[in-house]
């Protein structure tokens, strides 16, 4: 096996489990998912869903559902590296679970090229829309 494919797969996976242990920040009851922006090997941003900034930290409502200005881990960790002198042009994001089609679109408008995840989504539209505007998506098994 190529050995340059292999040190890949290692730093993806370590990244990705960065991922599920920032995902423990997350505050939201039904769902913790994590984030991290990666660019030039340097962690540039990260994310986990939550409310606004400045919001209650409770992402759900009486009826245990999730509020809709909830931020996914994507969007905020996107939206985070806007506010920074950093650019996410060119980064990878690693994030717990498979982005849904509203990060999808984050995604490809932040010029992130590259997106690694590790559970499935119940939908793969998100996927679908990342591979359709050629951004190289990986699953990760961390079982493996
Ligand atoms: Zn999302």
């Amino acid at each position: 096996m190529d050995n340059t494919a292999d040190k890949q797969e290692l730093l993806d996976k370590r990244y990705i489990r960065m991922a599920f242990i920032w995902a423990e920040n997350s505050y939201c009851k039904r769902r913790r998912v994590g984030a991290i922006l990666v660019k030039n090997k340097m962690i540039i941003s990260d994310g986990y869903n939550g409310t606004p900034a400045g919001f209650e930290n409770v992402c759900e409502d009486e009826n245990n559902i999730t509020k809709p200005y909830v931020l996914h881990a994507e969007a905020n960790a996107i939206t985070k590296v806007a506010r920074s002198n950093n650019s996410s042009e060119g980064a990878t994001l690693y994030v717990t679970s498979a982005p849904c089609i509203e990060c999808a679109k984050l995604i490809i408008q932040a010029g992130i090229k590259r997106v690694v995840y590790a559970d499935s989504y119940r939908l793969s539209d998100g996927i679908d829309l990342l591979k359709r505007a050629n951004i190289e998506v990986v699953a990760i098994d961390l079982d493996e």
